[in-house]
């Protein structure tokens, strides 16, 4: 298992600076997750690490420096995001869509990546999303949530090592945000992932690090419970 370690990152748009200068570690194997107001460089900073957008700094995922290389080549390594917005294919079903995911990480370095055939990961994704039973139904008609997990579920087939979720439990049920823990701890188990979160109650129950962006830098870091008692992140959030 490999962890992401992110020096001195800085992404401009004509000048503006979207991440200024932010800096931090997710050691292997464990979940990191971002919070921070509107415009506070949440999703630069995953944009950046994807190759989405360009920047200066360090970023490392293991041994591999990520900065500059083309967006095909990032995902190769092993590193894979998914958005606010479940993109799934809508009119295949469950099954075709973690099938054609799989297909589409094909290639000689994916292959040599891969410890198991494609059905073998299509069907151990299945069972770890739960939706083992719905394999055969249209994913338009899947719930909210369940097409969250189909989208998670497309990046397990093509064996991500580092996961970056985009705030994975909004507009989710109580009982849909329970099985989203319950996947995310399974996924943490032999993967790197860093989530975009907003839902304190969800973060608490992982008891993990919780890193505040704000104006694209690191304002505060440690337990939900240190950065919500943290003043400064208190006058960002309610002015207080
Ligand atoms: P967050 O995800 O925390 O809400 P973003 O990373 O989306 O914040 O945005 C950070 C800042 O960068 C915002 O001020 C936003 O307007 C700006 N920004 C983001 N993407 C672009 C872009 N492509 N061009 C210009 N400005 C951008």
């Amino acid at each position: 298992m490999s962890g992401l370690s992110i020096r001195d990152l800085r992404v401009t748009f004509d000048g503006f600076a979207a991440v200024d200068g932010v800096s931090l570690d997710v050691a292997p194997g464990d979940i990191r997750f971002l919070i921070g107001p509107n415009g506070a460089g949440k999703t630069t900073l995953v944009d950046a690490v994807t190759g989405l957008v360009k920047a200066s700094g360090s970023v490392r995922f293991g041994e591999q420096a990520l900065l500059g290389k083309p967006v095909h080549q990032i995902a190769r390594l092993g590193i894979g995001r998914t958005f606010q917005t479940a993109t799934v294919f809508e009119e295949l079903t469950v099954l075709q869509n973690l099938d054609i995911a799989a297909g589409a990480g094909r290639g000689p370095w994916t292959m040599l990546r891969r410890r198991r055939s494609v059905p073998a990961a299509v069907a151990e994704a299945l069972e770890t999303i739960g939706l083992a039973d719905q394999r055969d139904k249209l994913a338009g008609t899947l719930a909210h949530g369940q097409k969250q997990w189909l989208e998670i579920g497309m990046l397990l087939v093509q064996d991500v090592k580092l996961l970056l979720l985009d705030e994975p439990v909004a507009g989710m049920s109580h009982e849909e945000r329970d099985a989203t823990g319950a996947l995310l701890g399974v996924v943490s188990a032999d993967r790197t992932v860093v989530v975009i979160e907003h839902d304190m109650d969800f973060m608490r129950s992982f008891a993990r690090t919780v890193t505040v962006l704000h104006a694209g830098k690191v304002l505060s870091e440690g337990s939900v419970a240190e950065v919500q008692a943290d003043p400064a992140v208190q006058q960002v959030y309610l002015g207080a």
